[in-house]
C-alpha cells in the first residue's frame, strides 16, 4: 500500500484553496504530500489516467460511530430515545470481535465513498484504530466517556479513554481525543474530569449536543438551565470543543459557541431522520463566524455513511427550512466537507484542501456518468453537491497511499468483511 509517488494525469481538480480555484490538469504526489498541480512532467510509481474525471479533497465526516455498521437498519422510524435503549441492548452483549468488524465495514463503506477523515465515538475504540489502521484512513478517535454507574463497558470510561489516548498518542494518522456522550448520561463532574484529561493530553474534547428538544427540555428541568447554558458555567465550552448537532438552539447560544470558538459537526440526515425537532441554525453559524462542519452521525440513524448524500440533504434541509432557496450555496456545502471539516478537527494546515504541500488525502470522481453530464469548470461544485454519490468514487488516496484503486479497496479484503458482518448480525438479532 505504501507508494512513493502518484500522478493523477489530465483532470479536473477541485482545489478548495482561498480562491476555490478549479485547475484543469494534473496532480502529482510524492512522499505523502501535494508536490504539483497543473502540469507534471515527473515520472510517478503509479500514474492514474483521469480523463472524464474530477479530483477533490478527501471528505472529512466529522461525528460517527463507525461501529455501528452492524444495526444498520435495526433501529428505523424511531425517536432518538427508543433507538439508544436499542443501541444500548446490543451494546451490553457487543463483543470486541463485533466491534472490530463493524468499524472495518464502516471504514471500507467511507474510503469507497471519498471519506479520508472521520471523527468516531465509541466504547473499545481501540478495535476502530485498528480497524481504520488496515482501511490506510486517517481519524480522530475518542473512547466514549459516560457516568461509570449507567456505563456498560468493562472497566471505568474514563480510565478506559485515558488508556486509549496514551497507546495512540503518536501515531500517524490516528489522533486521540476525550469524547463524552452528552448531557443526558454525563454529570458534571465526569464532564469536568474529562475536559482535565484533554488539557492534560492536550487533545480536543468532542460531545453531543442539544440535538434533541428531549434533551434540553429534560436538562432544563434537572437543573434549571439549557446544556450550552449548563455547559458555558462549568466552562466546558471552549476552543477545544467540537460539539455534535446543535439542532435545538437559540440566538444566544450560537453567540456563545461563537465567543467561545467552539466548532459544530452538523449531521443532516441523522436529525431528520430521527426527527430530533431543530434544525440547526447555519446560517446564523456562519454569521457568526462558528466553524461548521458535517458528520454523517451513526449507521444506525444514518444509515449510510456517504457524505455526497449527506452534503445534498443539507443543501436541502436549510432551503426548506428557510422558504430560501439562496440561503447557503453548493460551493458553501462542499466548504463545509472539506476546508471546514479539516478547521473543525485543527488540521487546516495538513489536509481539506489540495494545496502544495498539504498532505495528499484525495478522492477521484468518474464523471463520465449520465448523472454527472453535461459538466464543465463551471459546474462541478454542482454535481458533487447535487448529482453525485459515493459510486462516482473510483480512487481514494490517503497521506500519499492510494486505499482505493479502480473502485476497490487495496488493503481490505472486502468478500470476507461482508461475510463476516452478516454472520454477526445472524448470531446478534438471532438471540432475541
Ligand atoms: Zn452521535
Amino acid at each position: 500500500m505504501k507508494d512513493m509517488s502518484i500522478l493523477l494525469r489530465d483532470g479536473i481538480i477541485a482545489t478548495q484553496n482561498q480562491s476555490r480555484e478549479i485547475v484543469e490538469g494534473d496532480l502529482y504526489i510524492e512522499d505523502g504530500r501535494i508536490n504539483e498541480i497543473g502540469r507534471s512532467n515527473n515520472e510517478a510509481d503509479h500514474v492514474i489516467d483521469c480523463s472524464g474525471k474530477v479530483v477533490i479533497p478527501g471528505l472529512i465526516n466529522t461525528h460517527n460511530h463507525v461501529a455501528n455498521t452492524l444495526l444498520r437498519g435495526f433501529a428505523d422510524d424511531v425517536h432518538l430515545h427508543e433507538m439508544l435503549e436499542k443501541t444500548f441492548e446490543f451494546d451490553a452483549k457487543a463483543t470486541r470481535r463485533d466491534v472490530q468488524v463493524g468499524a472495518l465495514l464502516g471504514c471500507l463503506e467511507m474510503i469507497k465513498s471519498g471519506t479520508t477523515t472521520f471523527v468516531d465515538l465509541f466504547y473499545w475504540e481501540d478495535e476502530v484504530a485498528r480497524a481504520v489502521r488496515e482501511a490506510g484512513m486517517r481519524a480522530h478517535l475518542g473512547w466514549a466517556v459516560l457516568d461509570e454507574e449507567i456505563s456498560t463497558q468493562r472497566g471505568t470510561p474514563l480510565d478506559n479513554c485515558s488508556a486509549f489516548i496514551s497507546k495512540h498518542r503518536d501515531e500517524d494518522l490516528i489522533t486521540p481525543l476525550v469524547s463524552l456522550m452528552g448531557v443526558y448520561v454525563c454529570s458534571e463532574e465526569t464532564f469536568l474530569a474529562g475536559q482535565q484529561l484533554a488539557e492534560k493530553e492536550d487533545v480536543m474534547l468532542h460531545t453531543h449536543l442539544s440535538e434533541t428538544r428531549k434533551e434540553v427540555y429534560d436538562h432544563q428541568k434537572k437543573t434549571g438551565q439549557r446544556p450550552i447554558e449548563w455547559l458555558s458555567k462549568i466552562g466546558f465550552l471552549t476552543d477545544r470543543l467540537l460539539a455534535a448537532h446543535i439542532g435545538w438552539v437559540t440566538i444566544g447560544e450560537v453567540r456563545v459557541l461563537a465567543e467561545k470558538d467552539v466548532k459544530v459537526s452538523h449531521c443532516p440526515v441523522s436529525n431528520m431522520k430521527l426527527a430530533t425537532g431543530g434544525v440547526a441554525p447555519l446560517p446564523e453559524m456562519f454569521e457568526n463566524g462558528v466553524t461548521v462542519s458535517l458528520g454523517t452521525d451513526s449507521p444506525v440513524s444514518n444509515n449510510s455513511l456517504d457524505m455526497f448524500e449527506t452534503m445534498k440533504f443539507c443543501a436541502l434541509l436549510h432551503k426548506a427550512d428557510r422558504w430560501d432557496a439562496r440561503v447557503f450555496d453548493a460551493q458553501k456545502v462542499f466548504d463545509l466537507a472539506t476546508i471546514d471539516g479539516a478547521r473543525a478537527v485543527g488540521m487546516e494546515d495538513k489536509i481539506g484542501s489540495i494545496e502544495i504541500g498539504k498532505r495528499a488525502d484525495i478522492a477521484v470522481l468518474d464523471f463520465a456518468s449520465p448523472k454527472t453530464t453535461p459538466y464543465d469548470k463551471a459546474r462541478i461544485v454542482s454535481h458533487l453537491v447535487y448529482s453525485c454519490n459515493g459510486a462516482n468514487v473510483t480512487t481514494t488516496i490517503v497521506d500519499g497511499n492510494m486505499v482505493v484503486d479502480q473502485r476497490k479497496a487495496t488493503g481490505l479484503k472486502e468478500d470476507v468483511i461482508y461475510d463476516r458482518a452478516n454472520e454477526i448480525a445472524v448470531e446478534l438479532f438471532e438471540e432475541e
